[in-house]
């Protein structure tokens, strides 16, 4: 969702974009108040992290409830549900064939 609109000719609007990308990542529902990232530092956005924030949803007891909330946000810059976006973009795929 939010990679499909940045295409690098508007570096203030694109900045403005990934801050925007971050605050709703940062605002889940009311199940993340007891997921295993909920007072991580770990930025689940910055794929760098990919490997750590994975292992952090591994033993995260919400992790199907953010699944599907990231695939019905059409997020695609965070590790989010245990997965990858690529991950999720393979999912939507598969359930929409
Ligand atoms: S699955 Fe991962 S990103 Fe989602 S709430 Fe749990 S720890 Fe956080």
């Amino acid at each position: 969702m939010f990679a499909a609109v940045l295409d690098g000719t508007d570096l203030d609007n694109q900045r403005a974009l990934e801050q925007l990308a971050v605050l709703l990542v940062r605002h889940r529902p009311g199940w993340h108040l007891i997921a295993a990232c909920h007072r991580s530092e770990l930025d689940f956005t910055d794929l760098h992290h990919r490997r750590a924030a994975l292992s952090v949803c591994n033993g995260c007891a919400v992790r199907a409830q953010c699944l599907e909330w990231a695939i019905d946000l059409g997020d695609d810059i965070a590790i989010l549900g245990g997965t990858t976006p690529a991950e999720r973009a393979v999912i939507i795929s598969e359930r929409a064939a």
